[in-house]
């Protein structure tokens, strides 16, 4: 029989009344004649809270039990559908990541999908079952843990179903009813995409939009899923929500087709480092190392063979970095006059493929912010984005100029 995976997110779950409607949902597709794998979330509002029991625990807790404890707000979910689609005369039956098995790597928290082994799913499906109900986010690391995706990391189960069962589909269910030129929480004039390029909802996605997370997209492209962003809420219907698709499957694509953001941001200085080879490395080497996500970077011009080096990084990360800068002057393999953290700062992105062919998108863009009052402090560019970190009290603004400035409310 073809197989659907279908994803359904924190809000599709949040108590029983929605499971009962994501039961119903699946229950369609069956009498089509799929066989369907459901990914599922935790009920929302239990991932964090389980991260925040985590967080009390202590500063520094061992991330293989933090992983034990943040994986299971999917285990109740998936169960409860799976009763519930019971209860629906459906042949339904839950899996945790560990017994389909989910093989991850070790990288508690972060940890990528390496493989999964589709024997056990097809047994049952081959004895009858017409649902699995996985619990997503969740895996198995080779020494036997239980390790998490990341945050958002639901999509990514959702998607590696899809490629390992070769399904026709992968529908993942939220609560907005597709991809939109921003977060339609930002503005009203947000506009959903009937489709969007692979690679522009890459970017949108690892710039800030959380619709999707980017390992997702990243897999989607990849084994060449059909991915589509649809609501849990509105009737079904065959052409709902937007297509993730190949740039090739879009008519006529907009230069630019979204705004992102990511609002909690820092930018440090490190003022007046030797201006050598090697400097680099010797800052962004012990960064790494500390598992900073460092993303923009500048130098500024040397005078009297002194520099200052500017990087933005999370603003949850800003006392390791600190930690990891300052002891590497300790080591004296760096040498800088001070540190400065601005831990007031936002990153707002244009995305679009059309930048490939089109000049003049950064200059509209500094001319709309600036029109606003907003200051740029960093500027980072691709060949299908561009980023700038300004105050994070000018945020909301400068995606309603940039949104405004590129006529995206027109798409
Ligand atoms: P789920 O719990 O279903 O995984 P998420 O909260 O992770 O849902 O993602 C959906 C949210 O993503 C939306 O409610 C919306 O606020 C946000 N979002 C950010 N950028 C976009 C965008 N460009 N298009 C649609 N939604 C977006
Ligand atoms: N429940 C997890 C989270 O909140 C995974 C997900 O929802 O995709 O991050
Ligand atoms: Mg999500």
């Amino acid at each position: 029989m073809p197989r659907l995976v279908m994803k359904f997110g924190g809000t599709s779950v949040a108590n029983l009344d929605r499971i009962r409607r994501v039961a119903k949902r699946v229950g369609v597709e069956v009498a089509k004649g799929y066989d369907v794998i459901v990914v599922v979330s935790a009920m929302s509002g239990k991932t964090n809270e389980l991260v925040g029991w985590v967080g009390e625990t202590g500063a520094f807790f061992d991330a293989r039990e933090y992983d034990a404890v943040v994986s299971s707000a999917e285990n109740v979910t998936a169960g409860l559908l799976a009763l519930t689609l019971q209860e629906n005369g459906i042949d339904a039956r839950s899996w945790q990541g560990w017994q389909v098995p989910v093989q991850t790597n070790s990288a508690h928290s972060s940890a990528r999908i390496g493989a999964i082994p589709s024997d056990n799913l097809d047994a049952k499906f081959r004895q009858g079952m017409r649902v699995a109900v996985v619990a997503g986010f969740q895996g198995i690391s080779p020494e036997g843990r239980i390790t998490t995706l990341g945050r958002g990391g639901s999509d990514t189960t959702a998607v590696a179903f899809a490629a390992a069962f070769d399904a026709e589909r992968c529908d993942i269910y939220t609560d907005v009813d597709g991809v939109y030129t921003t977060d339609p929480r930002i503005t009203s004039k947000a506009r959903k995409l009937d489709r969007i390029a692979f690679e522009e909802m890459l970017e949108l996605a690892s710039l800030g939009a959380k619709v999707l997370q980017t390992r997702s997209v990243e897999l989607a492209m990849r084994y060449k899923v059909k991915l589509r962003v649809l609501s849990s809420f509105e009737e079904m219907s065959d052409d709902a929500g937007t297509l993730v698709c190949d740039e090739e499957d879009i008519m006529e694509s907009n230069v630019v087709a979204g705004v992102a953001f990511s609002r909690d941001e820092a930018k440090m200085t490190l003022v007046s480092v030797a201006d050598r080879p090697g400097v680099s490395a010797a800052i962004f080497g012990p960064l790494a190392e500390a598992g900073v996500n460092v993303d923009m970077i500048v130098q500024n011009i040397a005078e009297d063979g002194r520099t200052d080096m500017t990087f933005s990084l999370p603003v949850d990360q800003v006392a390791h970095a600190e930690k990891a800068v300052r002891d590497a002057m300790a080591r004296e393999e760096i040498n800088f006059h001070d540190l400065i953290a601005d831990e007031g700062v936002s990153k707002v992105s244009v995305v679009g493929i059309g930048m490939r062919s089109h000049a003049g998108v950064a200059a509209r863009m500094f001319k709309a912010l600036s029109a606003e009052g907003i200051n740029i402090k960093v500027i980072t560019t691709s060949e299908i984005k561009i980023s700038v970190l300004i105050d994070r009290k000018y945020m909301e603004l400068a995606v309603q100029a940039l949104h405004d400035t590129f006529e995206l409310e027109k798409i």
